[in-house]
């Protein structure tokens, strides 16, 4: 097992990548790991994140507030975004977020990334939603998030950036960096006539790929609102996911209307 100052040095790693790979510009961006149920590391704010030191990394409590840090350093005002995910998804050791390029243009054009379109971002990701703009280091972003972290590990910030969260450093990252390629190769295609999208048929064979593999985490392969209505989900659900509200209900009342319509012959 790591100890705290080996997590510290792999943050500064972390930060040399996401600075190096364009995730985020000038000092933006912050990444958290949790040590136990009331001590968490986090970035500091001000700060590149890709030329720290580990004496740069502060160190804080649940509820965001300081429990140490070395002169000149404070946390991010994010924070309280990375708290919210820690309470809400016991099951996650890691946050990073970042404005990667790609997935930002996307959130700030306010579409969600749901179109299946290669097997490796459905299985890792399924799609990806927004979670509706909130003013920076109020309550307005971690209330927004909440809505969707019982469903998914990573989530657009709506005219901001990405959100990515797992059960360790390495892995929320890497969910950055995948949901970043899916984000890059959807805009790439789409200046090309647009991306063939795998059929419903072969989304529910990766999904049931993800289900056989028992990857951890929450993806709407098991946890969409209307998976667990026992209806067709994600991918093939019409983009529902990128609302928070579950859809049982909705499709429930959509189908009623078209089988009115029809006895009206209409
Ligand atoms: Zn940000």
């Amino acid at each position: 097992m790591q100890n705290e100052y080996e997590i510290k040095k792999e943050m500064c790693e972390i930060g040399r990548r996401v600075y190096d790979r364009g995730m985020v510009a000038a000092n933006d961006g912050n990444f958290s790991v949790k040590l136990n149920d009331n001590e968490f590391l986090c970035t500091p704010t001000g700060v590149s994140k890709g030329f720290m030191t580990p004496e740069y990394i502060c160190k804080v409590d649940a509820e965001g507030n300081v429990l140490q840090a070395n002169k000149g350093f404070r946390p991010s005002s994010e924070i309280k975004m990375h708290m919210r995910v820690y309470k809400e998804r016991p099951d996650v050791n890691s946050v990073v977020h970042a404005h990667p390029l790609y997935a930002t243009t996307f959130a700030i054009a306010g579409i969600p990334l749901t179109q299946p379109i290669m097997p490796e971002a459905v299985i890792a990701l399924g799609c990806v939603p927004i979670a509706k703009y909130g003013t920076p280091s109020t309550y307005e972003i971690p209330d927004a998030v909440s809505e969707h972290l019982q469903y998914f590990d990573a989530v657009l910030l709506e005219n901001h950036g990405a959100l990515a969260y797992s059960d360790s450093l390495l892995a929320a990252y890497h969910k950055m960096e995948s949901l970043e390629f899916y984000a890059q190769l959807l805009w790439q295609t789409m200046q090309i006539g647009g991306p063939q999208e795998l059929n419903k048929e072969q989304v529910e064979k990766l999904y049931e790929i993800r289900r056989q593999m028992g990857l951890k985490g929450k993806h709407p392969a098991n946890l969409c609102p209307n998976a667990k209505a026992g209806k067709p989900s994600c991918h093939s659900c019409g983009g529902s996911c990128s609302s928070a509200a579950p859809t049982a209900d909705a499709e429930l009342i959509a189908s009623i209307t078209k089988k009115v319509m029809e006895q009206l012959g209409k």
